[in-house]
């Protein structure tokens, strides 16, 4: 198992941030850095802040469903 020490250096663009990152997680075949991770956890409902990530969330669903 050779692979997990070049996937390492990849760097893929968070679809929030829209930042090239190293750390992160795959939702679909998209890509969530694991600070907008952490930061999206922690955010309130009721935070401006959630109402972004969610619609950075639905651009995702919608390219899955239209492509
Ligand atoms: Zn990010």
């Amino acid at each position: 198992m050779h692979s997990s020490t070049t996937n390492r250096f990849v760097e893929e663009t968070c679809i929030i941030c829209e930042q090239p990152k190293l750390k992160g997680i795959h939702l679909y075949t998209k890509f969530i850095c694991s600070d907008c991770e952490k930061d999206m956890i922690q955010t309130d409902t009721d935070n401006p802040k959630y109402r972004f990530y969610l619609q950075q969330l639905k651009k995702i669903r919608n390219k899955e469903i239209y492509s």
